[in-house]
Formats: structure tokens, sequence, C-alpha cells
């Protein structure tokens, strides 16, 4: 899923139609509003934000987008009017991916978004975590301890992962709930606590890398 942050309808929706015929999902946004509407419900792949936007302007929200754990993973492309070098730079030191400028080839567009896309995917792929003995590969969904392999289910997986991230940090039950269950999610904050216990038990002597910290959360390696 792409999201396209652009306020001119025209070219929103030429963004938007050229992703389509390329065999992309993607959904148009007019402004900031608009877009953290739309993360709420889902995480896109990749965000197409335009700079002149009524309101918050595209450095405000790319900005924002880079301080939020959950959202500051996904790439952006700025899409601008502006040529100047100045505002190119800015851009890129603000965490941008890559930078179009307006007017462009369609033929550019898509294969600027799937560089972007490929070089994005190939970082997580690569990504290993470590803490002590215990590592987690994120490409091959492997995590071993003193090189012996352990088995996870997919949301124990994604929590020590989340964990794993965080390394010495306390991140409390909703913020692991949110992360690894979904805004959306329904349930209750034992539901970590269950998967924390069975996480611990799998991992055996390693689990006792997972520390809890009474009445906030839960938190690997200090
Ligand atoms: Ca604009």
């Amino acid at each position: 899923m792409i999201y396209c942050v652009e306020d001119e309808k025209n070219i929103r929706e030429l963004l938007i139609y050229t992703l389509e015929t390329t065999g992309f999902s993607a959904k148009g946004m007019a402004n900031a509003k608009e877009l953290r509407t739309a993360l709420k419900e889902e995480l896109p792949d990749l965000i197409l934000l335009d700079i002149m936007l009524p309101g918050e302007d595209g450095y405000s929200i790319l900005e924002s987008l880079k301080l939020s754990r959950d959202t500051r993973g996904i790439p952006v492309i700025m899409v601008t009017a502006k040529e100047a070098e100045y505002d190119k730079v800015k851009g890129l030191e603000a965490g941008a991916d890559d930078y179009i400028t307006k007017p462009f080839g369609m033929m550019e567009f898509v294969a600027r978004v799937k560089a972007v896309l490929r070089r994005c995917s190939k970082q997580e792929d690569d990504k290993e975590l470590r803490c002590g003995d215990l590592s987690l590969s994120v490409g091959k969904h492997k995590v071993r301890w003193n090189d012996t392999s352990v088995e996870l289910t997919r949301k124990e997986f994604e929590l020590l992962q989340y964990l794993m991230e965080n390394k010495g940090l306390v991140m409390s039950r909703n913020q692991i709930l949110c992360h690894v269950w979904g805004y959306d999610f329904d349930g209750e904050t034992r539901t970590v606590d269950v998967h924390v216990r069975t996480l611990r038990q799998k991992l055996g002597e390693a689990g006792n890398l997972i520390e809890t910290v009474r009445g906030v959360g839960y938190r690997i390696g200090v």
C-alpha cells in the first residue's frame, strides 16, 4: 500500500492511477489530517509526500512521522514543485528517502518508487538484532540463543523483535499491544503478559533477559 499526500486533485489522481496500473495499491490524502486518519487504519509501505500543503506542510508531517515509533520506519518520497537545492537538502536531512520534483515523467516516478521500496525491504531483510548471546534475524524470521535455534509463534517473534528494537527501554503493555497487535486490537493488556510468559519459557535461560518492570511493562537488556 502506498499513500499519496497531495492537495492538487489532478496530480493526486494521476499518481494513484499510475501506481495502480503498475500493480501497486494506492490511496490519496489531501492533507495531514487525512493522512493521520489513514495511518490509524493501516500503515503503508511508502508515503509520497507533497511539501506545499494547506495547513501543516510536508516537512512538518515528515518530522512527526520520524518521531513516532510506529511510522518512523515507513519510507518517504518528497514530491514537490520546488526545485531549489536547499529544499532538496532540507527534505533529505529530515529523513526523506528520496525526492522528486514536479513535473516529472511517470516512468521516472515509478522507477524511483520501486528503487526506494527495494532499498528499504533489503535493509529490513538484513537486519539482525542482538542482546548478549540472543540474536534475532528479521528477514529470516529466526531466533538463536547460543547457536541453538528457538521456535516461536508469529506474535512471540514480533513481541521479542519489538523489545529488542528498543533494547534497554521499558515498553509499556499498551505500547506493546499497539505495536504487536495493532491499534484496533480489542484485547486486554493481559494478552501481553501471557505472551511474555510463553516467550520466556521457550527462550529458556535467555528468558531471564526479559525483565518485568512492575507497574510499567517489560524491558530487554539494560
Ligand atoms: Ca501542493
